[in-house]
């Protein structure tokens, strides 16, 4: 019995040893083809256009991704840091001179919501129209409420509204539209070396600045006995609406003789105006409310004020001899 057991068992045991040895050889085989077969896939088969498609898919979802994590995140830094000011967010650029900002509107409602006198009668601005650079701001239309400032800051010097821009922060340095950013720089450098130095005197200006100055004025005024309706006509005379003024835009730039920062008339004896007169359209610049245009820009004669529109549309506007509100009525015609 115990031998037939013993027997049974050894007999057992080697139907279990050549099963596993079938066993071994079968996932021997099976390793084998794989890496035949991917070996072969590898080395002489041009990837599959499926293959390189999957990846593709994957690398644009991992970026589509990326992209939603930004605007999310941006969504989330606008909504906190939304009820006093406008947001900014810096970003410090290599070359040591220029720091590159966003302003993003107010959020909660519009940047306006915050300004004590808002114009009565102006209408949003159409930014689209003509294309930004063409923007017409003016008595008649203010900067539209989900404007988006594109800002690089400018750090040449001090300027008269300084002491005003100081009482916000980051506003001791000037901004100005980052299309305007480098023609302004070359125009400034050209301007150096044609022996007439210029100066920056006043860039960008809050829409809260702009209040701030405009609510002055009428305060003003009301102390010389006026009441607030004439108090606010007045200020509308020579300080316009926040929103309706081309330096809420940083694209309207007030320039002098450099060392000057007195904005008055006779800037137009100096031979920086003269320069301004002859090359600034190479730059992109015109001379925004000229003397003559009073009428048409609703805005008295402002020798030092400049507006960036572009080279092409500036050399335009000067051939046609027209100011701004006139051009844009001539595009449109
Ligand atoms: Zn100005």
């Amino acid at each position: 019995m115990v031998q037939k057991k013993n027997r049974s068992t050894s007999k057992q045991k080697k139907r279990n040893s050549t099963i596993g040895i079938i066993i071994t050889c079968l996932i021997i085989i099976f390793i084998f083809v794989g890496i035949k077969n991917n070996s072969d896939n590898n080395s002489s088969n041009p990837p599959e256009e499926g293959s390189s498609e999957i990846q593709q898919t994957t690398e644009n979802t991992s970026f589509e991704k990326e992209t939603e994590k930004t605007s999310e995140s941006e969504i989330g830094t606008t909504n906190t840091e939304t009820s006093t000011k406008e947001t900014t967010t810096e970003k410090i650029t290599k070359e040591p001179e220029t720091v590159v900002i966003t302003t993003k509107p107010v959020l909660t409602g519009s940047f306006y919501d915050k300004v004590k006198y808002r114009s009565p009668d102006a209408v949003p601005a159409d930014i689209f129209k003509h294309g930004r650079n063409l923007m017409l701001l003016n008595r008649q239309y203010e900067l539209p409420e989900d404007f988006k400032w594109d800002l690089v800051y400018w750090s040449n010097g001090q300027s008269v509204d300084a002491m005003y821009l100081n009482c916000e922060e980051k506003n001791s340095v000037k901004a100005v539209d980052r299309a305007a950013y480098q023609p302004l720089k070359d125009m400034f450098a050209a301007a150096d070396e044609a022996g007439v130095p210029l100066q920056l005197v006043s860039a960008f200006r809050s829409i809260h600045l702009q209040d701030k100055l405009f609510t002055r004025s009428v305060n003003s005024y009301m102390s010389q006995g006026y009441s607030e309706t004439d108090a606010i006509n007045k200020a509308n005379y020579s300080r316009t609406f926040s929103g309706t003024s081309e330096h809420n835009t940083g694209l309207g730039f007030d320039i002098l003789e450099k060392g000057n920062f007195s904005l008055s008339e006779s800037f137009e004896n100096t031979s920086q105006f003269r320069w301004l007169m002859e090359n600034a359209e190479n730059y992109g610049f015109i001379l925004r409310y000229a003397e003559d245009k009073t009428t048409q820009t609703g805005i008295m004669y402002e020798p030092w004020h400049f507006r960036y529109v572009g080279v092409e549309h500036a050399k335009k506007i000067n051939e046609l001899g027209m100011c701004l509100e006139e051009y844009i009525n001539y595009l449109e015609a």
